[in-house]
């Protein structure tokens, strides 16, 4: 867990030596620690979420998705006791019971404010990082940006990193899930029952894997369909079945080198725009 009060040590460092260049630095500080906060939470949450599946790098985009898809607890606050206590020789069975025996406090867990994060995390690039495109009415341009617009932005992401005070990350999901292994690497894949939609793609969390599958919800069940493309070899007419996500990143005319398993010869396939007429 990140070890904030040694990072606001750090940045307070920077800000007294009050140069351009040391305001300019604490900016990337800040913006470092806002990145690590989230990114150590979506850390806990790799069970559930592969890194092919996020939307989106940034970081408030990313505890938004693990809210909306596996946990709303990822960036609330809460605290985590336990106990071992029996009631007549057994477990509590009641929320009385569980109420009436005595907890060993094992921590909280920090709100991250997630629209304030992402406003400081916007908002130190657009005065410190980057050097405004000129325009015809600019005037020159400056390495630096202003250092007293710098200074106020660095101190309102130390006063948001002062409040963070848990001592606790935890993360996972309540409730039921429906998991399954990957076919091909044999990795536990697991969702939340509650959070699943009518068709939700989920990637293997293995990353040197590139298996997906299809959920569907049928009534009460769920069918997983493992998403793949098949073609015929052009050998020996054998399916050849390609799992779909080797096809996301290519970009037209792009090709792909198919072997087939049974007579060896390659297939190419070409990445091209396919029209298609309504009858087809
Ligand atoms: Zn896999
Ligand atoms: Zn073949």
């Amino acid at each position: 867990m990140l070890d904030i009060t040694k990072r606001i040590e750090l940045i307070n460092a920077l800000l007294k030596q009050d140069t351009e260049e040391s305001l300019t630095y604490a900016a990337l500080e800040c913006r470092l620690t806002l990145e690590y906060l989230c990114y150590e939470r979506f850390k806990l949450y790799f069970p559930y979420l592969s890194k092919s599946d996020l939307s989106t790098w940034k970081p408030k985009h990313i505890i938004k998705q693990i809210s909306e898809q596996i946990d709303h607890n990822v960036s609330k606050e809460f605290s985590v006791s336990i106990s071992a206590e029996k009631i007549n020789g057994r477990s509590p069975a009641t929320k009385e019971e569980y109420e009436s025996i005595a907890y060993t406090s094992l921590g909280t867990q920090s709100e991250l404010k997630l629209r304030k994060l992402d406003k400081l995390y916007n908002s130190l690039a657009r005065v410190a990082l980057h050097i405004p495109v000129p325009s015809i009415s600019s005037g020159d341009i400056n390495i630096y940006g202003k250092k007293e617009i710098i200074r106020k932005k660095v101190e309102d992401v130390i006063s948001f990193l002062s409040d963070i005070k848990g001592n606790l990350l935890m993360g996972g999901s309540f409730g039921e899930e429906l998991s399954f292994n990957c076919l091909a690497c044999d990795t536990k894949l697991k969702r939340p029952i509650k959070n699943l939609q009518d068709r939700t793609v989920l990637s293997c969390i293995n990353p040197n894997c590139v298996e997906s599958y299809l959920i569907e919800k049928k009534n009460n069940s769920f069918e997983i369909i493992r998403k793949v493309i098949k073609f015929s070899c052009s050998g020996c007419g054998e399916e050849l079945v390609v799992p779909a996500r080797n096809f996301q990143e290519l970009r037209f005319e792009d090709r792909l080198d198919i072997c087939c398993g049974n007579c060896d010869v390659k297939s190419k396939v070409i990445m091209r725009p396919q029209l298609i007429t309504p009858n087809s």
